[in-house]
């Protein structure tokens, strides 16, 4: 995934609003924290800005649940760089209020595309050594009567600096990993139909394969393809006949028990593999897939102009054969069910 489809993906746009709203009401609550502690170790002004603070976030809460993101997150960041500053030039460096300046590098990082982002960062690092060199300059305007005090501001904000950290890292993981999931299912998915596509089905059928060689299990494949399917478009439409693969679909899978594995294997034909299934089963089930099919009410879909009906090859795997010779055969099976009329199943066993 490129960096502009991950600012762009439906899926990553609900991400940033709960991270957005969830950032306002942890700063708002860390606010209040600040607003007791400063109190408790007597600097109103800083309980003050405590108060804004709340303020603000209240604000931003409200401008990103009504959609006003660039407002909502314009108004946290500023808060974040004012607070920063005003801590420094209040009580010093010493505060450690310029931790939180630093959780801008990741989410600059990952937010701007790279031109912007180096600027950001650049000027984040000036702002930076900027509040650094004025601390060492000019003494704090209203130090903290005590050591300890301003000792335990500090441990209060690497806390909570480490803490937005962790999350930060973790809420980045998971959606890497939300991503690589949905990946790899798009990749082996059909689009139209929700079934394996063939890239899958192959992958899936060599795994079978050696399971059932490994544990001695009989293992039968169907290759099923949709009669006439050329028709279909060719008298009422493409969308139609889409619409048929769609149905036949679901057909096929309510026919199926839950360890058979169904795909796509071309345009309008399926590949089932039939773990622990004989031959004479696998015939079993591919005729009694061919009725349903046969005996569905397609009016409904087609009018009474056509229906529909499915020709199917079966095989059983042979020892040490490979996939494609097992396919292979199947699809001379099937080529058998057309020869003899279509709407029929052709099992063979070599
Ligand atoms: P047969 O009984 O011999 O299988 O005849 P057929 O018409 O089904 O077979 P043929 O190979 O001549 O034509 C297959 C048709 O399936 C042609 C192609 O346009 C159509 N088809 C393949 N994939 C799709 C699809 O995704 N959607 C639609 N609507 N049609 C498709
Ligand atoms: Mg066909
Ligand atoms: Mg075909």
């Amino acid at each position: 995934m490129n960096r502009t489809e991950r600012r762009t993906t439906p899926s990553a746009r609900p991400q940033f609003w709960r991270v957005a709203l969830r950032t306002c009401v942890i700063a708002g609550s860390t606010n209040l924290l600040f607003l007791l502690i400063f109190l408790a170790v007597g600097s109103p002004i800083l309980a003050w800005v405590s108060v804004g603070s709340m303020t603000v976030y209240a604000i931003a809460y409200w401008a990103i649940r009504q959609r006003k993101n660039k407002l909502g997150v314009g108004l946290i960041w500023s808060e974040v760089v004012i607070h920063a500053a005003l801590g420094i030039l209040l009580i010093g460096w010493g505060s450690g209020f310029h931790y939180y300046l630093l959780v801008f590098i990741p989410a600059l990082a990952v937010t701007l595309k790279r031109s912007k982002a180096i600027a950001a960062l650049l000027v984040l690092w000036v702002l930076y050594t900027g509040l650094f060199v004025m601390s060492e300059l000019i003494p704090p305007l209203q130090p903290l009567v005590s050591r300890a005090a301003l000792d335990g501001v500090n441990l209060f904000n690497l806390t909570v600096v480490f803490a937005m950290f962790s999350y930060l890292a973790l809420f980045y993981i998971e959606t890497v990993i939300e991503g690589q999931r949905a990946l790899r299912k798009l990749a082996s998915t059909d689009m139209l139909t929700g079934l394996k596509n063939r890239r899958h089905m192959t992958e899936v059928g060599e795994a079978e394969i050696s399971r059932a060689e490994r544990f001695a299990m009989p293992l039968s494949v169907l290759l099923i393809d949709a009669d006439h399917f050329k028709l279909i478009n060719d008298i009422f439409s493409h969308q139609k006949g889409d619409e048929v693969l769609c149905c036949l679909t679901k057909l096929l899978r309510t026919e199926l028990r839950q360890h058979d594995v169904i795909g796509r294997w071309g345009g309008e034909e399926f590949l089932v593999l039939l773990p622990n299934t004989t031959l004479e089963n696998a015939q079993l089930l591919a005729e009694r897939i061919r009725g349903t099919v046969k005996d569905f009410r397609w009016q409904e879909l087609l009018k009474d102009e056509l229906a529909v009906s499915i020709s199917i090859g079966v095989t059983q795997l042979l020892p040490n054969e490979t996939l494609n010779r097992l396919i292979n055969r199947a699809d001379k099976a099937l080529h058998s069910s057309k020869a003899n009329g279509r709407n029929r199943v052709t099992a063979v066993a070599a």
